[in-house]
Order: C-alpha cells, then structure tokens, then sequence
C-alpha cells in the first residue's frame, strides 16, 4: 500500500497525468463534447446560416467539417492537425450576429492554430524535461514531486495567454468594422457580467480590460470612436449579451454541473424502484 502511494508522488506520474489530459482534451473530449451537452442543437459550419464565414474558411485554409453545437459559452475543440478527430465550436447563443462572428473567428484562429494540441505538447515535453531533471539532482520526491506538477502548468498558461492574445490579433485582423463594434460589445458585455460574478477568474486568457482596450484602440485607429450606448439598437444587444453571458456562467458553472449531475443520479436510481 505505502508503495503504491510513494508512486504516485513520483514526477513520472505526472508525465502520466500529462498523457491523460492531452488524451482527454485532443481526443476524447471532440469526439463526446457534442453528447456531453444535453439538448444542444448540432449544425454544420459550413451550412451554417451564416454564408460569410465559408469564403472565409477557404482563405484560411481552415477546416470545412467544424461542427456547432449551442452551449453555456465559447470552446472550440479539435484542431486543423489531427483532422480525423471531429472539431467543434460551443457558442452561446447571442442575439449580435456581428460579436458572434468575431469570437467564432477567435476560435476558428485556435483550430488553424491547432493551438490545443501544442498546449498539451508542450506541457508535456517541459513535464519530461523537469521529472528526469530533478531524479537526477535529487532522490526526495518532497521537492521533485511539486517541481513536476508546477512548472508545466505554468508554462502551459503563459503559452495559452500567448495564443489567447493571438487568436484576438487574428479575429481583429479579420474583422470589419461592424465586428470590431461586435468585439467592443461582448469584450464591455463579459467586463460587467464578471464584476458581478467574482468566479470567473481566467488567468490562461489576458484580462478582458485588456482585450476590450485593445478593440478600442484598433477603433479609434480606424476614427470610429464607439460606445454601445451610441444607439438603442445597440444598446438592446448589448444588455441582451450581459444577461446572456451571466447566464451562461451560472449554467456551465461547477455547482450547476453538480447539480446536474446529482439530479440524473437521483433520476437513475428512483427508476430502478
Ligand atoms: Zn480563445
């Protein structure tokens, strides 16, 4: 017994728990993600109503087969890379055609990228690296042990803020000037529903102060000097995008999973009565 607990504070079994993770967020999470999500409307990005966006893949040279499925906020899974494995882009369902084309061109840019595969390489190879790095310099698993489960991680979100801030570089290239008002709109949306609700701490994305900045200056390089209150329409979108995003969050967070989860079980078990 007291073997099988000293192995598993050896650096090697975070090597393993590397190996589960990418498995499970490159391989097993695209393919399930869609079935994970119970109700969600599934469609095809290509016969996506949004006819736009198809000229736009071929430029790009992004993949064709990118499922959509409706959820509690925007995740894309699955890359350009590894294209026999089903790529997918949760989006939440906003009644703001043009924000919603800027983030999905945000996430489209992490499927060019095949961004998620590298992420797992790379927390992979510096896992490796630090585990036969510190057996060598010392034998007490008191220090390499903590060594092995830090370092990765830490290098895996600076690379992820690195592609996050990418993927806004990419999608701002690529927008038009009503997207641009779009990205201003979800980036002061998202700014107010997390001030209300403090769990949304994201240290792998750069801070949304930040992106909504950087959207700004990109406006007022262009003279469109923007406020969402600028007109009603806007206005309408804008809150309708608040309470969206809030709802969104109360529903993908991990009390709700729970609940959901207990629920089905309770479920389970009163029918086997
Ligand atoms: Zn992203």
């Amino acid at each position: 017994m007291f073997s099988v607990i000293s192995n598993m504070y050896s650096p090697y079994s975070c090597v393993v728990g590397h190996l589960v993770s990418g498995a499970w967020n490159c391989i097993i999470q695209p393919i399930f993600l869609d079935k994970a999500i119970s109700g969600s409307e599934k469609f095809n990005l290509t016969t996506f109503e949004d006819k736009e966006l198809d000229g736009f893949l071929e430029a790009e040279e992004i993949r064709t087969d990118i499922k959509l499925i409706s959820g509690p906020g925007y995740v894309s899974t699955g890359c350009n890379l590894l294209s026999f494995i089903p790529a997918q882009i949760m989006t939440l369902q906003i009644e703001d055609k043009e924000a919603d084309r800027f983030v999905m061109k945000h996430e489209l840019s992490h499927i060019k990228n095949n961004d998620q595969v590298f992420m797992h390489l790379i927390g992979l190879t510096t896992c490796v690296a630090i585990a036969i790095l510190s057996t060598r310099l010392t034998s007490k698993k008191i220090i390499s042990f903590p060594l092995t489960l830090i370092i990765p991680s830490i290098a895996q979100i600076l690379y992820m803020r690195y592609r996050e801030a990418k993927a806004d570089d990419f999608a701002i290239s690529q927008a038009t000037d009503e997207e641009l008002k779009g990205a201003f709109r979800f980036f002061s949306a998202t700014n107010n529903a997390t001030q209300d609700h403090k769990f949304a701490l994201d240290i792998s994305h750069p801070s949304i102060l930040s992106r909504l900045e950087k959207v700004n200056k990109v406006l007022e390089a262009k003279g469109i000097s923007y406020s969402p209150d600028d007109t009603q329409e806007d206005f309408d979108k804008w809150s309708h995008m608040c309470d969206k995003i809030v709802e969104g969050q109360e529903e993908g967070s991990a009390i709700k999973n729970l609940q959901r989860l207990f629920s089905k079980l309770k479920e389970r078990l009163r029918k086997k009565d």
